[in-house]
Order: structure tokens, then sequence, then C-alpha cells
């Protein structure tokens, strides 16, 4: 055969892929559906979590990757470490602290989910996809832009990609393939494995899984610097929070469901001034999830020929940094197995234990966000639950969850709708290993 492996997507997960089987000699060839693979199309907030932030229901951060890692500061380059896969990948883009992640009201009370610790690093994803990509064309990887993998089929000795690229349709055929073709992949659909996956939430539509960002240049906001800010104010946008980010130099970026609730947002009383003297410099998009609602995770990456990685097999992120973690270890994985040993059982296992979202708290966590989103009626909701929370650190709708009968003697009514949908919640959580 051509090739020894097809790699369908060329985010984090993909190059990293093409990058790490090429270094160990395979002939790689990666299609991606974009032009350029590193240039951002989606929003990502870019960061890179240093702690196990979603290490309890009490965590801080219900999604990714909960292997440890370590990050090394260098004059002009940074390491970013993976000890349990044991790689490190180097990054010479922007790079800055975060110190604070803070929840804010209508009427600017604060809940604070960390606070004056580094819990991780805004880093530049174009510049950190650039490195990978750099790596992999070094290491000899074939990459085909403006192609898209349509489906693949497992053959008795391998496996065939359909893909379309300027001149038409054309049939690989490989080894191995893995789909890193993010998080509605239609890799995965093609091989069956989404018939094992249970659909939670919402369809997209109605949970607000449209997304836009502006970066901004001038915003004076008052609060601790090096912070990332959720602002939850049900009278602009009910189900999707505000969130301020950092970006490179000195500017911010400031996203949420559609540019008019970003306008609405920066029109308000309580926040206007931060915006008197600020400029949008640049606007982005973003679907966020699955179209018809969170998928369960794929409990066994795997089906015959055919290795998932990163997004394609998660109910919403693995993050950048688990993208790049289990594209290593599905390479490490095939490699085995074409050299007649067995490499996907440990690929499987790592799978399991290295992201959160196999955890059934995970749903809790998740699921609890549209209780909560689904029982404010009012901005006054808000401020009196933040106000009566603001010693507290964690995620509100954990907060919440534990201590719901403090609220109960204040607004008895507020209590049963927090309630209620709490319960709601809980009932869609699916049991442990489904
Ligand atoms: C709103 C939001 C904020 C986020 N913030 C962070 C953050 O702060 N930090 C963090 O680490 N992660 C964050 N993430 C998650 C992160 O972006 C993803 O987990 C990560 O990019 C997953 O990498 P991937 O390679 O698996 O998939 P993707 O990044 O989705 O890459 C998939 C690639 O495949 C291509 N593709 C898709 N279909 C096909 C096809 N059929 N054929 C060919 N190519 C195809 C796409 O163009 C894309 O380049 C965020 C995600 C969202 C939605």
């Amino acid at each position: 055969m051509k090739y020894d492996l097809i790699v369908v997507g060329g985010g984090p997960g993909g190059l990293m892929a093409a990058k790490t089987a090429a270094e160990d000699g395979l002939k790689v060839v990666l299609v991606e559906r974009k032009r350029d693979p590193t240039e951002i199309r989606r929003y990502c907030g870019q960061v890179f979590y240093i702690r196990k932030l979603s290490a309890s229901k009490a965590g801080l951060h219900g999604d990714g990757y909960i292997d440890p890692v370590a990050i090394e500061l260098g004059p002009d380059k940074t390491r970013f470490v993976f000890p349990i896969p044991g790689f490190s990948l180097d990054y010479n883009g922007p790079l800055k602290p975060y110190y604070n992640w803070i929840e804010v009201s209508p009427s600017r009370h604060l809940i604070y989910r960390r606070k004056d610790t580094i819990w991780g690093f805004f880093y530049q994803k174009e510049a950190f996809l650039a490195g990978l990509l750099s790596s992999a064309q070094k290491a000899g990887a074939e990459i085909r832009p403006e192609t898209i993998g349509m489906g693949a089929e497992n053959t008795p000795d391998g496996v065939k990609v359909l893909v379309r690229g300027k001149s038409g349709e054309e049939t690989l055929e490989a080894r191995k393939a893995i789909a890193a073709d993010g998080v509605s992949s239609a890799i995965v659909e093609s091989v069956g494995l989404n018939k094992k996956r249970q659909v939670l939430g919402p369809p997209r539509q109605q949970r607000g899984g449209g997304m836009v960002c502006y970066e901004l240049e001038g915003v004076e906001t008052g609060l601790p610097p090096f912070s990332w800010v959720q602002f939850c104010i049900p009278s602009i946008n009910r189900l999707m929070v505000v969130f301020m980010g950092q970006a490179a130099g000195d500017k911010v970026a400031l996203g949420s469901g559609t540019e008019e609730v970003l306008r609405k947002f920066m029109k308000h009383p309580n926040f206007a001034p931060w915006f008197r003297h600020a400029r949008v410099v640049k606007k982005v998009g973003c679907v966020s999830g699955a179209k018809h609602g969170i998928l369960t995770p794929i409990r066994e990456p795997v089906e015959g020929n055919v290795v998932i990685v990163g997004d394609a097999g998660a109910p919403t992120e693995t993050w950048i940094q688990g993208a790049v973690a289990s594209a290593y270890m599905a390479v490490k994985a095939i490699e085995k197995e074409l050299n007649g040993q067995k490499g996907y059982p440990e690929y499987i296992d790592w799978w399991q234990r290295a992201f959160y979202f196999h955890n059934p708290d995970y749903f809790s966590m998740v699921l609890g966000m549209f209780a909560l989103a689904n029982a404010w009626s009012c901005d006054e909701d808000v401020d009196y639950v933040y106000n009566l929370f603001q010693d507290k650190e964690g995620p509100p709708q954990t907060i919440i969850a534990e201590n719901l009968e403090l609220i109960k003697p204040g607004r008895p009514e507020l209590y049963e709708r927090l309630k209620k949908g709490y319960e709601e919640a809980e009932k869609m959580v699916p049991k442990a290993g489904t």
C-alpha cells in the first residue's frame, strides 16, 4: 500500500498524529478541509490548563484532559511537557498566565472559580499549530489541504478513505487511519461508532451552540489582570454566558452566542464604561459541540483499522492538549499493531482514564449548567445568588447545587425553580459506563 497511515483532519490532534507517525518512519498522508490548517476559523479560548481542574465534582472546569502536564518557561521558548504519554512540544508564540477565573453577575457580584493561583496560560493556537505542521512536513508527512475526508471503510488488511479535493473524489488506502476530524466527525459516523453514543442536552440551536468572539484593544475592566471572566446576564443572554479571556499583546477576547449579545453587553450600564476606549480588531465565529446535542464519549475509540483521537471521540472538547496527547498515544498503539503486537487495549485504557468526560460527574456539571440557565428568570436572581455565595470558590453550578438549602429562606420560589432544574438535569445524566 502507498500509505501506512491516513489522518483525517489537520487540527492539533491530526497534525500531532502526522508529525509523530512521520518522525517514526511511517508513510503518512493527512487530509484537511481548510486551505491552511493553521488558520483558526473556530473560536478557541487558547488556554493551556496546568491544573487538574476537574478532578472532582467540585472541580473547576469539567471538560478535558486530566493527566498531569508541566510547562517549562525559557527566555525565548516554552516547552509543554506531557509526562504520561512521554513527549514534549516546543512553542515560541505569545504566552500569558491565568491567575483568576471570575464569574460575574449583572450587578458585578463575583464568584471566583479560581483565585490568585496560576491555573493555566494563554497561548496562541495558530502559532502552536504552525509548529506542529512544520515538524510534520519536515518529517516527510504528505499534507493535502482543501481535501475532505468523506468516510472510511475497514477492509480485511487495512482501510479505505473516500476523500474529495479540488480535482474530485478519490479513494485512499492505507494500513490504518486516524479520525482527527473534530466534534462532528464524518469518519466516526461512517464507521458506526456514533450508534453507541447517547445524545444529551438540548440541540445546538437551543443551547446557543453558535458563538462569536471579538478581539478588542483598549478594554479597561478594573478586575484583576490575567483573569478569565464569565458574565451571567439572563436579560441579555439566558443560556449562554458572555466570557472574556486574554489574547496576544494587550488585547482581550470577548465572546458569546451572537454579535447582538456582545453589542448589548458592551452597552449594559454596568459594563459600558469598560469599553469606552475599546476597538474591535478581529472577529471569529464558532459552532460548539455536535449538532443534535451533546454526545456521550466514545468508550472504545477504535473500530477495526480506524483509531479516533481528540474531539472526534469526545462530548465537547478534549482541549488542545488532550488532542495532541491522544494523537501521540494512538500513533504509538498503531505502531505496535503494525508490528504484530497489541497496542489498542493500552490506548483504550489510557483514553478512558485521561479524560474527565468519562466520569458521570462531568455530565452532572454540564447538565447542571443548563439547569441553572433555565432556572434564572431575571438578572436579580443571579445577583441574589452570586451575592450569597461570593465567599465560595468553584463553578457556580456546583456551588449552588451543593448549597441549595441556603437559598430557600430568602428566595423560596427561586429555590424551587433551581431544585427542579437540577432534578431534571440529574435524570439526564448517563449511568457510568454508557
Ligand atoms: C468555544 C470553545 C473554546 C475552547 N477553548 C479551549 C481552550 O481554551 N483550551 C483548549 O485547550 N481547548 C479549547 N477548546 C477545545 C479545542 O479547541 C479542541 O478540543 C481541540 O481543538 C480539538 O482538537 P482536534 O484536533 O481533536 O479537533 P479540531 O481542532 O476540531 O480539528 C479538526 C480539524 O479537522 C478538520 N476537518 C473536519 N472535518 C473534516 C473532514 N471531514 N475532512 C477533513 N478535515 C476535516 C477541521 O477543519 C479541523 O482543522 C475550545 C473549544 C471551543 C468550542
